[in-house]
């Protein structure tokens, strides 16, 4: 193997623990205790896990964590009347519902009634209108972690060309953007299930973010010598060996990438730990600038 593994989980605890700083110092210069609400709805194994991890990470920073859970056959009016209490409630600076919602829910509807000044995932129309103009916002999670993960594998953005495969609201379209905005300055190509030759765009590319959520998607034979690899997927291959019956492999073909990329997220262990990090960063973002506006 050539690449060098760039380890997500390292990254995030080094922010985590600057993070856990920024809010000890805030509770004491300012008197106050960041607090992020998530909200699940229905018991989905998937969102349970990820709401409790994201709930763990938030108390271990030193915020309040509050967890709204909600029966998956609430009316909609309901749950709207939840945010609008979080909205209007001094105590919490970020709100989160973890989706996908249980079916008959218009997830529009419900991320729009979040008021963007708490929309710590940036997944509002408004946030995300702000970050393509390139006004003050929250940052999606995972797009933004995406960019401190290149950042760390030493790879200067500037100049380089990058390929993105994939254009997901949450995902590959966010991450073309933060790309090429000024302060990155790379020169992005988007791929998708229309782009007939995706490694046509791969092979030219210094840096590769998949985006697909289809295993073997992007292989060695598609990149370029010396390029980076961010592996955003998370795809689960049944396996009779592990406990569970199944593993988590990425979108790329890791030992072949691997023997060529200069750098690699592995999965698990790469984007995934940042996604919760830049969560951590955005509500105490969002409690700073409340309390700088008192
Ligand atoms: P999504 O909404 O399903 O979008 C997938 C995108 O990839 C679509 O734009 C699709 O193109 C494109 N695509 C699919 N197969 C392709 C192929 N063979 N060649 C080229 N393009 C292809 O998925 P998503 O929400 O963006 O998530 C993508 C993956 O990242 C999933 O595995 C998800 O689990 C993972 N993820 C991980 C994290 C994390 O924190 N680690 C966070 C979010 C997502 P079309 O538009 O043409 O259909």
């Amino acid at each position: 193997m050539k690449a060098k593994i760039i380890d997500g989980k390292i990254l995030a605890q080094n922010l985590r623990a600057e993070i856990a700083e920024g809010v000890a110092r805030l509770k004491e210069e300012k008197g106050v205790t960041p607090g992020l609400a998530v909200i699940l709805v229905g018991e989905n194994p998937a969102s349970v896990s990820y709401v409790t991890a994201k709930e763990k990470a938030c108390v271990e920073a030193g915020m309040l964590s509050r967890e709204i859970r909600l029966p998956a056959d609430i009316e909609e009016g309901v749950l709207l009347d939840k945010i609008a209490e979080l909205n209007a409630d001094d105590a919490i600076h970020g709100i989160l519902v973890q989706l996908p919602l249980p079916k008959g829910f218009d997830e529009k509807k419900v991320i729009n009634s979040i008021a963007p000044e708490k929309d710590v995932d940036g997944f509002t129309p408004i946030n995300v209108g702000r970050m393509l103009i390139g006004e003050e916002c929250f940052l999606p999670c995972t797009p933004h972690g995406i960019i401190k993960l290149i950042e760390f594998s030493g790879m200067d953005i500037k100049g380089k060309s990058a390929v993105v495969i994939g254009r997901s609201n949450i995902v590959g379209k966010p991450v073309a953007v933060l790309l090429s905005r000024k302060e990155t300055n790379a020169t992005v190509t988007m791929c998708h299930t229309g782009t007939p030759d995706i490694a046509k765009f791969t092979r030219q590319a210094d840096i590769v973010v998949v985006a697909a959520g289809r295993p073997g998607t992007l292989t060695g034979d598609m990149i370029k010598e010396g390029s980076v690899v961010i592996d955003v997927g998370v795809n689960r291959i049944p396996d009779e060996t592990k406990p569970k019956g199944f593993r988590l492999v990425g979108d790329a073909d890791f030992d072949s990438c691997a023997a060529v990329a200069s750098a690699i997220t592995p999965v698990p262990g790469g984007v995934g730990p940042m996604t919760i990090t830049m969560l951590l960063f955005n509500t105490l973002e969002s409690a700073r600038r409340v309390a700088l506006n008192n």
